[in-house]
C-alpha cells in the first residue's frame, strides 16, 4: 500500500469513528520475519530479523478529557476507560491488552497521560509468528510519544513495550519483536545481540534472490505452555553447565565441547534443547559472514539447518511446517527454507531464486492444500523500514 494511501485510510476510519475535527496524528510500525536465529533471544544469544511491508497504523488526537477511546477497525470495536482510576486487563477485547499495556508502562515511567481517541488498523497476519503483537505496540509508543512529547530514548521505548507484552499481556517474549519493529531500515535485516541489545543494519543484498514467507493457517495451542517448557529447560541445562563453568551467565556463552563434556549430567531433552540453542548462535553467526561474502548458497543452508534443529532438537515444529519446509526443498532454486517464529504452526520462511518464484507457489499451493485441506498463503516482502510517525 502507498503511503498517502494507507494515511488516508487510517484517518478516514478515525474520522468515521472520532469526527473530523482537530489535529490527528497517525504512526505505523512493521510485522518482522526472523531469518535466523530462533529461541536464542531468551538465551542472551543473536537474532537476524527484518521488518516486513505489513503493518499496524495507529491514529490518535488528544480529547481534552480524562477517557481513552480505542477503536479496532479490524474487530470492529470499542473499548473506553478512564484515567482516573488503575487501566485494567480487558478479559473480553483482548486486541486492546497491547495498547493499555503500553499505556501503563508509560505511566510506570512516570508520564503523565491524558485522554485520547485511538484508531487502529493492520494487515499483518495475526498469530502466525510474524509479530503483529509487537508491532501494535510499538505503533502505540510511537504514537503516544508524539501525541504527549514525553523523552524516552529508542531502545528504553523497545523495552518498554516488551514489558508491556511480558507483564500486561502475559506473554514472556524476548526482545527481539520490539526490536526490530522499533529499529529496521529499508533494505536490511537487523543482527541483533540480545544481551547488550548492540545491533548493526546489515544491507541485504539479495540480488536475485527473494525472501518467501508461507503462512500454514495452523496455530496450535501448546504454543504458549511449550514455549515456557522451553524456556524452562533451558534454564535447567544453563545451571548444570554454570556449576562447571562460572562464567556461563546464559547459554549464549556456552560451547558445543562444554554441553559434550558434561552430556552426561544432562537428560537428554534437555540436552537437546541446549543443542539447538548453542548451534544456532553458532549459525547466525555463520550466515552473518555468508551474507558478507555475498554467498547466499550457504546462508540459504544455514537456513536449513536451523530449521532441521528446531524440528528435531527442540522440538517446536509441527507436521503442517514441516510440509511446508519440505515442499519448499523440493522446487529447484530454492536455497534455504525454515519455521520462524515461536513455533508449532505459523509460517516458514525461505530463500529463493526469483525465477523459482511461480513455480515454488504453484508446488506449494497445491501440495499442502491437498494433505491438509489449507489453502496456504504465500507473501513475498522486502525488508522495510522500522516505526515512525507518517502524518
Ligand atoms: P503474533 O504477534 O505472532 O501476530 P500474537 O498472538 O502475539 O501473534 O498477537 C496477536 C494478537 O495481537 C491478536 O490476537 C490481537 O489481539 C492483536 N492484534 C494484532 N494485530 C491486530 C489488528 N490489526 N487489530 C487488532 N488486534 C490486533
Ligand atoms: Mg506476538
Amino acid at each position: 500500500m502507498l503511503k498517502h494511501e494507507a494515511i488516508n485510510g487510517i484517518k478516514n476510519i478515525f474520522a468515521k469513528t472520532f469526527g473530523e475535527s482537530g489535529n490527528i496524528i497517525v504512526s505505523r510500525a512493521p510485522g518482522r520475519v526472523n531469518l535466523i536465529g530462533e529461541h536464542t533471544d531468551y538465551n542472551d544469544g543473536f537474532v537476524f530479523p527484518m521488518a516486513l511491508d505489513f503493518q499496524i497504523l495507529v491514529a490518535a488526537r488528544k480529547n481534552d478529557s480524562e477517557t481513552v477511546r480505542i477503536y479496532s477497525s479490524d474487530f470492529d470495536q470499542t473499548v473506553e476507560f478512564s484515567l482516573k482510576q488503575p487501566i485494567q486487563y480487558d478479559q473480553e477485547k483482548r486486541w486492546s491488552n497491547y495498547l493499555r499495556g503500553v499505556l501503563v508502562m508509560l505511566q510506570e515511567k512516570g508520564v503523565k497521560l491524558c485522554g485520547m481517541d485511538i484508531a487502529f488498523q493492520g494487515n499483518i497476519p495475526q498469530g502466525s509468528g510474524l509479530s503483529s503483537s509487537a508491532a501494535l505496540e510499538v505503533a502505540t509508543v510511537v504514537m503516544a510519544q508524539k501525541l504527549l512529547g514525553f523523552k524516552i530514548e529508542k531502545p528504553e521505548l523497545v523495552k518498554l513495550c516488551q514489558r508491556a507484552e511480558n507483564k500486561f499481556v502475559g506473554m514472556n517474549c524476548g526482545i527481539m519483536d520490539q526490536f526490530i519493529s522499533m529499529m529496521g531500515e529499508q533494505g536490511h535485516a537487523l543482527f541483533l545481540d540480545c544481551r547488550s541489545l548492540d545491533y548493526k543494519l546489515v544491507p541485504l543484498e539479495l540480488g536475485d534472490c527473494r525472501i518467501i514467507i508461507c503462512q500454514s493457517g495452523v496455530k496450535h495451542t501448546l504454543v504458549d505452555s511449550e514455549y515456557n517448557k522451553r524456556r524452562q529447560e533451558c534454564e535447567q541445562g544453563l545451571a548444570i553447565l554454570a556449576r562447571h563453568f562460572p562464567a556461563i551467565k546464559a547459554l549464549r556463552d556456552a560451547k558445543m565441547e562444554q554441553l559434550e563434556a558434561l552430556k552426561s549430567e544432562f537428560n537428554p531433552v534437555v540436552y537437546r534443547r541446549c543443542k539447538h540453542v548453542i548451534t544456532e548462535d553458532d549459525r547466525v553467526l555463520a550466515s552473518m559472514n555468508a551474507l558478507s561474502r555475498g554467498d547466499l548458497k550457504s546462508f540459504g543452508q544455514f537456513m536449513n539447518a536451523s530449521h532441521d534443529s528446531l524440528r528435531d532438537d527442540y522440538e517446536v515444529s509441527c507436521p503442517e511446517i514441516d510440509l511446508l519446509v519440505r515442499l519448499a526443498r523440493e522446487v529447484r532454486g530454492v536455497l534455504g527454507s525454515r519455521i520462524t517464529g515461536g513455533g508449532f504452526g505459523g509460517c516458514t520462511v525461505s530463500l529463493i531464486e526469483a525465477k523459482a518464484e511461480a513455480e515454488f507457489s504453484e508446488h506449494i499451493r497445491k501440495n499442502y492444500q491437498t494433505t491438509t485441506g489449507i489453502i496456504p498463503q504465500i507473501y513475498i516482502s522486502t525488508a522495510a523500514s522500522g516505526a515512525a510517525i507518517i502524518a
